[in-house]
């Protein structure tokens, strides 16, 4: 196996928890945690590029053999010759560990015990502090009690949340996440996540039908964020992307990338709120 940054296959360690990508945003070797096996999550984003996509929450999880694969698979990273064997030059730097699968990590009966279980292997291989423990999320299941607590024992072991806010409206979040979730509840539960761990705000902008976000998007996004930092909400920034890869879903014939230029005409927008705004286009 030889990894580049677009082989994402969660199949291509032949494991079933724990798969390793190159992270072209990170600049190095991800391991990514899926707890999604069944691939299945709450929300049903048109740019999601997981297949077979199902609607429902994650199943039962073997936290043994989550625990087993991730003690072969930091074995080989941080003492075999994982990099020499799979990963180009210039990216051969362990970054993270990512709860990053194949649908909403939070839905998981198991993600606290899953964090415990990332904790404690990295604390054996003395990587606490050296990777981040990264939880990629759509955000709507944070307010659960045992996910706050996950959430918590990661801003302990270097955590960083990712918050998947696509679109500050309603009618934009319906139409892209297929979340009716109102924006007031999704900024609360923003706003406590990034009360317990640094919290970066993840958004996917794309174009649909050959049309990127209108002003109306554009300015509710600003105006959200900008609310946040006025109310001293710490949120560490914001990721802008766009479409990396293609979607695996029936709308993926009406999307198309932005480019750089555009995504970073608004990153400078966002970053006279002031902010800081990273963008991978
Ligand atoms: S939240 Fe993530 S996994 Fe779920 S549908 Fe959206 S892109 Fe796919």
């Amino acid at each position: 196996m030889r990894l580049n940054v677009t082989n994402h296959d969660r199949d291509s360690a032949n494991l079933r928890y724990v798969y390793p990508v190159i992270s072209r945003r990170a600049g190095g070797v991800s391991i990514g945690v899926n707890l999604n096996t069944n691939n299945a999550c709450n929300f049903r984003c048109v740019y999601c590029q997981v297949p077979g996509l199902v609607r429902g929450k994650a199943p039962q999880v073997d936290v043994e053999l989550l625990r087993a694969e991730l003690r072969a698979m930091l074995r080989d990273v941080v003492h075999g010759d994982f990099m020499e064997r799979c990963v180009p030059e210039g990216v051969r730097r362990f970054n993270d560990v990512a709860f990053s699968g194949n649908g909403e990590p939070t839905s998981s009966p198991k993600f606290l015990e899953a964090v415990t279980v990332v904790k404690e292997v990295l604390e054996e291989f003395d990587q606490v502090g050296k990777v981040q423990i990264i939880l990629i999320t759509n955000g709507s299941l944070t307010d659960r009690p045992e996910v706050e607590r996950g959430i918590q024992l990661m801003q302990a072991i270097n955590g960083r949340v990712w918050f998947k806010l696509d679109s500050a409206t309603r009618a934009g979040a319906l139409a892209i996440n297929d979340s009716k979730a109102s924006v007031p509840a999704r900024l609360e539960r923003l706003e406590r996540v990034a009360r317990l761990c640094p919290t970066w705000i993840q958004t996917c902008l794309f174009a649909r039908s050959g049309q990127p976000p209108d002003e109306t998007e554009l300015g509710a996004y600003e105006d959200v964020v900008r609310r946040l930092r006025d109310a001293g909400v710490p949120i560490q920034g914001v990721l802008l992307y766009s479409l990396a890869r293609p979607s695996l879903q029936p709308e993926a014939p009406e999307l198309s990338r932005l480019d750089a230029a555009w995504l970073e005409a608004f990153a400078e927008r966002l970053r006279r709120i002031p902010l800081e705004v990273r963008v991978t286009p």
